[in-house]
């Protein structure tokens, strides 16, 4: 069996944290089997659609690596793939449960189906479909055929006491109580199908395999799979996904849940990051390893280890994941995603030698947004503090010594790359008399301002020597080359 999942979103606005976790599950075990992922636009509720909710969602999938086998704007040998354009498939469905006497015409005024209102144990009012049309004759449903405005169909739940057995490859078998399902609508007489019957149409005619989505989806197994039984198709397996909350361990907020993709892509996260952070609300690594690669999540994805219990959204852990992620990046990778951040009008020179720029900041950055945060390290506003350290190193005899005959080096060294200047600055300064504090210090204040911060020979990488050159000579007042 080919494994086919997929992701079924309503285009009503941009994919967020909350939501996209389905997708990521569902690429990721898709993947792992070596299936396809379908991608489906459930576009039915228009009064819900969002202009442009569609493109929105394939940017944000493609943004995240979380690329689809067969798709509305890809299609496949199951389309269409948008709801909207799958009234052939529902017709015909809703004829085959008429014909097989699965489903019947209801012709209840709205008056009626009030009146099957009842109070429920906690005292809220349940609207139970009590079956009145199901047992219609045929002259009687003949006759308010012709007479009224076109029925809805009804779903005829089959058998009466006992429960529905149901699967769920995280949750379980759950049984549910027959009498707590009542003949629910498939068709309404304006046309439009419901969810619960067109997904199901939808999965069996994408053959889907494994239905994965979140925990708020469990309690529409029992319809669904009754749907499956009476169109004669094998349920798929059901897999739900545990409920995330906030961080502080209440129901999701809005703002929590709902940080779009579009925004965590515009501050520079990388999209592998989300992917295994999305990846670990629900799953965990056999080895507990939290960091990993798509490949190793790809490799490692499995069910049976998604949990029950709730798991938290957590934007600090994310954080921390971008860094991660950050950091096993390539040199090259790295300054190539960096680039597009780096506000040039404030760092006119940072795009000069990228590379090494992100290679003295790279340990710091959580995101590809933050360069700007971090490059005053390497770019220091002229403020009082780095004045007076310089005006303290120009002041020192010894110090000016080392600057003059680290200048000196710096001049001619090839090859201009962090290693062999980290050794130049080290022989040149040992030369002047000096080691160690001796020697960083004054050269550090020279090029940054502040006797601490990041390794020398990478901040003289990232300056280039020309730069480097001229905040020495600034010191010394133009005394060196
Ligand atoms: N359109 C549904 C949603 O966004 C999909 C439900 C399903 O996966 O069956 O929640």
């Amino acid at each position: 069996m080919t494994v086919r999942t997929r992701f079924a979103p309503s285009p009503t606005g941009r994919l967020h944290l909350g939501n996209v976790r389905a997708a990521v599950f569902n690429w990721l075990f898709a993947r792992h089997h070596g299936g396809a992922f379908v991608l489906r636009i459930e576009d039915t509720d228009t009064a819900r659609n969002v202009a442009g909710g569609e493109e929105g969602i394939l940017e944000d999938l493609s943004w995240l690596g979380l690329d689809w086998d067969e798709g509305p704007d890809v299609g496949g040998p199951c389309g269409p793939y948008r709801q909207s354009e799958r009234g052939v498939a529902y017709a015909a469905a809703v004829e085959a449960l008429l014909e097989a006497g699965r489903a019947y015409p209801c012709f209840c005024s709205d008056a009626e189906l009030e009146s099957d209102t009842t109070e429920g144990k906690d005292g809220r009012d349940v609207r139970r479909y009590s079956g009145r049309c199901r047992h219609l004759t045929a002259a009687e449903r003949a006759h308010l055929e012709q007479a009224g405005p076109p029925p809805a169909i009804r779903f005829a739940v089959p058998g009466t006491g006992g429960d529905v057995e149901i699967a769920d490859a995280v949750f379980g078998s759950l049984s549910v109580p027959r009498e707590e399902l009542d003949d629910f609508v498939v068709r309404r007489s304006d046309g439009r199908v419901t969810y619960n019957f067109a997904v199901v149409v939808d999965d069996i005619g994408m053959e889907i395999t494994h239905v994965i989505r979140g925990v708020g989806h469990l309690s529409n197994i029992p319809k669904q799979a009754l749907v499956f039984d009476a169109l004669g198709r094998a349920r798929p397996v059901f897999a739900h996904l545990p409920t995330v909350l906030g961080k502080d361990g209440r129901k999701l907020s809005k703002r929590e849940g709902a940080s779009a993709v579009a925004e965590l892509r515009d501050v520079g996260y990388p999209p592998d990051a989300i992917v295994n952070y999305l990846s670990l609300l629900g799953w965990s690594h056999p080895e507990e390893r939290e960091v990993l690669s798509r490949e190793e999540l790809v490799a490692a994805i499995s069910l049976d280890r998604v949990g029950k219990s709730d798991t938290q959204m957590d934007p600090e852990k994310l954080s921390w994941m971008g860094g991660q992620h950050i950091a096993t990046e390539s040199l090259g990778d790295l300054a190539r995603h960096v680039r597009p951040f780096v506000d040039v009008e404030r760092f006119p020179g940072a795009l000069d030698r990228v590379e090494a720029v992100v290679d003295v900041l790279r340990s710091r950055l959580s995101t590809y947004g933050e360069i700007n945060r971090h490059l005053p390290l390497i770019y220091p506003a002229r403020d009082e503090a780095v004045s007076s350290a310089r005006a303290e190193v120009a002041a020192d005899p010894a110090a000016a010594r080392v600057l003059e005959r680290v200048g000196e080096a710096l001049a001619a060294v090839e090859p201009w790359e962090a290693d062999v200047l980290s050794s130049v600055v080290r022989d040149a300064g040992a030369r002047a008399g000096a080691r160690g504090a001796g020697i960083f210090h004054p050269l550090r204040v020279a090029l940054i301002g502040s006797p601490k911060g990041p390794d020398l020979g990478k901040i003289l990488a990232a300056l280039g020597r020309e730069e480097a050159l001229g905040r020495i000579r600034a010191i010394l007042g133009g005394r060196v080359v």
